[in-house]
């Protein structure tokens, strides 16, 4: 451009180039030009950009004054001054203007690209914060609307209302129809949401089928729970997808600013709480956080969730309870009771997680668990005594149970005639053919059967009948107050005398005091056990304890 521009020149007089000059100043603006380029085009550290535009005013400099040094002008001898030629003032004067336009392309330049960036921040920043499918906000954009509505918030009298939207049996949509159409329908509810908000409502999808709505401003509890209602009814309506009609309902959770949290977390936390406890009471209704109730359910999700990887962390340990003959005092065998040692709750008793477990199908493994370890355990002690094993309903229902029995007695080298399994009638009442069956198979093993709990179920006469029981275990409840309350002496001894004409054996849970003993023996029980001759203890002790051969009247406290 700059030799170009020289020899458009009008000129009186001859140009003559220094041809070191023109060269030196070409390579200074290929390497002043280069370098400028490449640190706007690859930067490596921000100030590379700053780099660049020195680079850009050294070349332009560059350039000129050393393009400027080679050239000279040999003036030839002329009498009259070209008309065409600009004075010297409006040469300056265009100059300027040229270099002022060039400011003004320069900042033009320069403000739109500040437009540019703060723009395509914005949509980055929006894009982070909406949902793609529905366009929603998403789980944090429904945070940031909450987290503006709360620092906005000044009028002591009103409340925020979050609800905690959860679809009833959307997975069975997806399954059905497939996951397109499942999309199509978080699409369609999403808008319906959108459509139904009035102002000062806002809805988000926070994930999978899992919705949530604020409103601000509410005044009473009847706007907040209509404002359920509505969504509720919003979501209700049957909607229409590749020709399906599909209606979904949603299980519906409120918290409510100040009431049940100020903080965004809390509130959809609790929200999410109240949400699930509907879903868990069949779905389709609206529940609102309480926490007494919601914190409870809280901890044993909790719970159930550290209960499937206790096992595996090496967290369960089997308790031995002693089981002992009433008039001797003999030791006649143990029963084994679950220990889970929690690394943050400390010991969590089984009257806790073991119906957790029952609930979450984790039962079945945990009790198969303690029944090789309590065998393989058994096979050490000093004296042979029995061992007996509490297993649950869905243990008994599991197919192959029997084998399981058989094979962990195979693989651990237990005498059959030692291992006791105690069952609850609560285990056998849902198919008692079926149980009778896996029963008299157990039997054949060589097992013996112990009814648990015995009182606190139905105990009718006929399960007592048609069980071929080894023995029957009274429960703590009524041992508890043999010796003080009539009734219970009198369930107490009601039971010793029908099992005595069954020909089974009966032992008493529970037993505390001597009193109690005297009692229970006086009515004929034969067998006890309770914290009298000691409460469950771990493996070391009770091994010890065996080896002390002192089984007769020790008792270890
Ligand atoms: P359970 O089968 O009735 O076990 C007896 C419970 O009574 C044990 O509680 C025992 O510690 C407690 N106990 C015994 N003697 C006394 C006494 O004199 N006073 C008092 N207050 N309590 C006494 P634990 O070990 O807390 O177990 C509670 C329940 O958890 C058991 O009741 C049983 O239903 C269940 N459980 C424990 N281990 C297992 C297991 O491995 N599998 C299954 N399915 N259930 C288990
Ligand atoms: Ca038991
Ligand atoms: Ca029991």
């Amino acid at each position: 451009m700059h030799y170009t521009g020289i020899a458009a020149m009008a000129v009186s007089g001859l140009i003559a180039w220094d041809l070191s000059y023109v060269i030196a100043s070409l390579v200074l603006v290929a390497v002043f030009g280069a370098l400028a380029m490449s640190r706007i085009a690859q930067p490596v550290t921000r100030f590379c950009k700053y780099g660049a535009s020195i680079s850009m005013i050294i070349c332009v400099a560059a350039l000129h004054y050393t393009a400027m040094t080679g050239m000279t002008v040999e003036p030839r001898i002329v009498d009259t001054v070209d008309p065409n030629l600009i004075s010297g003032q409006s040469l300056g004067v265009t100059i300027f203007v040229v270099m002022l336009l060039l400011l003004l392309v320069a900042s033009l330049t320069y403000s739109i690209d500040l437009k540019n960036a703060e723009h395509s921040s914005r949509h980055v920043k929006h894009l982070s914060l909406q949902d793609p499918l529905t366009c929603v906000p998403n789980r944090r954009g429904a945070e940031c609307i909450l987290d503006e509505l709360l620092d906005m918030h000044v009028d002591d009298t009103s409340r925020i209302a979050v609800l905690a939207i959860d679809l009833d049996r959307f997975r069975d949509v997806n399954n059905a129809y497939g996951q397109g159409v499942g999309d199509q329908l978080l699409k369609v509810l999403a808008q319906r949401l959108v459509s139904s908000c009035g102002e000062g409502e806002h809805v988000g999808r926070v994930g999978g089928d899992h919705f949530i709505a604020i409103k601000q401003d509410v005044y009473s509890r009847h706007a907040a729970s209509s404002f359920a209602a509505r969504i509720a009814a919003v979501l209700d309506a049957p909607a229409v997808i590749d020709d399906v009609a599909l209606q979904i309902a949603a299980s519906i959770g409120s918290a409510t600013f100040p009431d049940d949290g100020t903080t965004s977390d809390k509130l959809m936390e609790h929200a999410a709480l109240a949400a699930a406890r509907a879903k868990s009471e069949g779905g389709g209704r609206i529940v609102a956080y309480e926490e007494s109730v919601d914190q409870k359910a809280r901890k044993r999700s909790l719970l159930a969730r550290d209960l499937a990887f206790a096992q595996d962390k090496g967290e369960l340990e089997v308790y031995y309870q002693l089981q002992n003959d009433t008039e001797s005092r003999e030791v006649i065998g143990v029963e084994a009771l679950l220990r889970w040692h929690h690394p943050v709750n400390g010991m969590v008793s089984p009257g806790v997680f073991i119906p957790i477990a029952e609930e979450n199908g984790m039962i079945t493994k945990l009790g198969n668990w303690v029944l090789e370890t309590a065998c393989a355990e058994a096979v050490g002690w000093a004296k042979p005594i029995n061992v007996a094993v509490n297993v649950a309903a869905a243990q008994l229902e599991e197919p192959g149970f029997v084998e399981r029995v058989r094979d962990v007695l195979a693989k651990t080298g237990l005498p059959p005639s030692r291992l006791e399994l105690e069952i609850t009638e609560s285990g056998i009442i849902a198919d008692m053919g079926a149980a009778v069956q896996v029963i008299r198979r157990l039997k054949l093993l060589g097992v013996k059967i112990a009814m648990d709990d015995y009182g606190t179920g139905y105990s009718s006469l006929s399960t007592l009948q048609s069980f071929p029981f080894d023995k029957i275990k009274i429960d703590r409840e009524f041992v508890s107050a043999v010796d003080q309350s009539r009734q219970s002496a009198a369930i107490v001894q009601a039971t010793i005398i029908m099992a005595e004409s069954l020909d089974i054996p009966v032992l008493a849970e529970g037993v505390e005091t001597e009193a109690r003993l005297t009692v229970l023996r006086s009515l004929g029980c034969n067998l006890i056990q309770g914290f009298l001759f000691g409460k469950p203890m771990p493996k070391a002790k009770l091994k010890a304890w065996l080896e002390n051969d002192e089984t007769t009247t020790a008792v270890a406290a």
